[in-house]
């Protein structure tokens, strides 16, 4: 028997498993105990469940190779003061179609190789590579108090076979992505570069990145003691 390893504790259990051969996929279906409160996530108070809205299919990581998604019907709060709302899951961002574990395994990905094999090893069209990626920044971005790592790594991700590029900015000790943008031009980096202020700029200890001339632009123009700050990566 295939036992998915889903994180999941009480009140949620996993209530059934689908294993289809022929389509190599996993269907994993999730329920929760009956009496369960949920929280408004308007006010942060707990009421009974009122009752579920529509299922969500979410992708997860594959089990044996075969891809899985998990099913789950988000019970709703019926808040007094805010209405019927439905609860922040604890699977998948909302208006997401891949768990938490299967995004930041496609930004793990993403970090090693471009978007294209990232889109042919996950079986993703790109856009929904690039929407993981910036809802990844987005979700880091509301936790993270406002910071410039001191060790940077910029990146350039090819998409749409080298006809659009957009630039990745890392914190290399922590290993989160900090910033995405659209392009690969010295612009794309100053804009991240522009968010702190000087003192908190002259705080970087090193900035990793390709040899390329619109980053080493935008960081000799921000960075205080660029020069010595700038590593080259070996392509
Ligand atoms: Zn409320």
């Amino acid at each position: 028997m295939i036992k998915p390893s889903l994180g999941i504790h009480l009140p949620w259990f996993v209530k059934e498993v689908v294993v289809n051969d022929k389509e190599q996929r996993v269907d994993i279906y999730i329920d929760h105990e009956r009496e369960i409160q949920v929280r408004c996530p308007e006010c942060d108070r707990f009421y009974a469940m009122y009752d579920h809205g529509p299922e969500r299919v979410y992708r997860h990581l594959d089990t044996c190779q075969m891809s899985t998604f998990i099913h789950v019907r988000p019970p709703r709060v019926n808040c007094p003061t805010h209405g019927v709302k439905q609860i922040d899951s604890e699977f998948g961002e909302n208006g997401s179609d891949m768990t938490y574990a299967f995004e930041s395994y496609v930004i793990r990905l993403a970090q090693e190789c471009s978007i294209e094999a990232v889109k042919r090893l996950c079986g993703l069209s790109w856009e929904r590579g690039w929407n993981a990626l910036e809802r990844a920044v987005t979700r880091g971005r509301s936790r993270k108090v406002h910071r410039i790592p001191s060790r940077i790594g910029v990146d350039e991700k090819s998409i749409a076979k080298g006809h659009r590029y957009e630039s990745l900015v890392y914190d290399l000790d922590g290993g989160t992505v900090e910033y995405v943008c659209d392009d690969r031009g010295q612009e794309s980096l100053e804009s991240y570069y522009r968010q702190f202020s000087e003192e908190e700029r002259a705080g970087v200890k090193a900035v990793a990145m390709d040899m390329w001339d619109p980053y080493i632009a935008a960081t000799k123009a921000h960075i205080p003691g660029a020069e010595k700050k700038i590593v080259f990566e070996s392509c």
